[in-house]
């Protein structure tokens, strides 16, 4: 069950030094109806990749009639993460986490921010190629 899921205490911050080279660290957090699972794994000194997925529901507004509807998510999540400034970094596929640790609260809710702004018209819209106004 879903529930019984969130209830789990889920490790939020991991501590870049204890992330390692060999084995893969897996790790799953959850907010808001979404679960965000995956690995950890150290590429260099001080670059950790993660690999992860983001599954769940979340709700939207609609830009176009405004109605809220629930998008699910079924998202592939690959970030270079760093532990110090990355020079020329332009990427939106690379975090800096400068004190250490790698926040996946923070990661999550950015990634959610990102999908907001990206998925706006509820299924009725999207399925509208009209130009015409919707009423309600
Ligand atoms: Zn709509």
């Amino acid at each position: 069950m879903l529930k019984e899921r969130f209830a789990k205490k889920y490790i939020v911050k991991i501590d870049f030094g204890k992330v390692s080279r060999t084995v893969a660290m897996p790790f799953e957090y959850g907010i808001d109806g979404c679960t965000f699972s995956g690995t950890l794994q150290k590429v260099s000194r001080n670059e950790v990749e993660l690999i992860s997925k983001i599954e769940g529901k979340t709700t939207h507004y609609c830009d176009r009639c405004g109605k809220s509807y629930d998008e699910t998510l079924d998202i592939e999540l690959k970030l270079q993460l760093s532990d110090i400034p990355i020079s020329g970094n332009d990427s939106l596929d690379s975090v800096e986490f400068l004190d250490g640790m790698i926040d996946i609260d923070e990661l999550l809710h950015s990634e959610l921010e990102s999908i907001k702004t990206t998925y706006n018209y509820c299924p009725e819209c999207k399925d509208d190629n009209s130009t015409l106004e919707v009423e309600y």
